[in-house]
């Protein structure tokens, strides 16, 4: 069974995000879209919140083989702990490649047996990132499109009380 994990603030879950979920969904068997707990990181979503919204894509896109998960610590333990054997990630530019270098540098030499898999951003979508989407949602812009429909209220209103 190939079970891969897909680790990420997803402050919030972008479209760009549900690219690479759908390409990873149709690869694996399982795949874990897992919610970085990190608090150094300050996300202005809360884990559950995050976590919410990635199950209500799962419903919507009726995945069968999505879950959603949270993790702290090291990704590759958290992998090793729902018996993972790869980590999904996600490229738009070459500063991400730079930054997914690194990481896997680092996981490789903590888990040589867990490999990662990388997905190129849809050009449509190489430029969106959480970050755009919550400046642009705080400042009261239209976030249509770029995050989930299903989300797309929820995230609104949840921006606009942040400002
Ligand atoms: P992190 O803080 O771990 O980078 P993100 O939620 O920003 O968490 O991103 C999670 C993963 O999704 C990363 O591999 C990132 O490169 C990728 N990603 C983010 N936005 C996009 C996008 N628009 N298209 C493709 N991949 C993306």
């Amino acid at each position: 069974m190939k079970i891969g994990v897909y680790p990420g603030s997803f402050d919030p879950f972008t479209i760009g995000h549900l690219e690479v979920l759908k390409s990873a969904a149709g690869l694996f068997d399982i795949v874990y879209v897992a919610v970085l707990n990190n608090t150094a990181k300050s996300p202005v979503f809360g884990v559950e919140e995050r976590m919410e919204m990635i199950r209500r894509v799962i419903e919507t896109e009726a995945f069968e083989n999505v879950r959603a998960g949270s993790f702290n610590g090291l990704l590759v333990d958290y992998a090793q702990s729902i018996d993972a054997q790869y980590i999904i990630r996600g490229l738009r530019a070459i500063t991400d490649f730079e930054y997914e270098f690194q990481i896997d540098a680092v996981n490789r030499h903590l888990k040589p047996e867990i490999r990662t898999v990388y997905f190129m951003a849809t050009p449509a979508h190489s430029f969106l990132s959480s970050s755009s989407v919550r400046e642009i949602g705080e400042w009261g812009g239209s976030i249509e499109g770029l995050v989930p429909h299903c989300n797309t209220d929820y995230i609104r209103e949840r921006l606009a009380r942040q400002k």
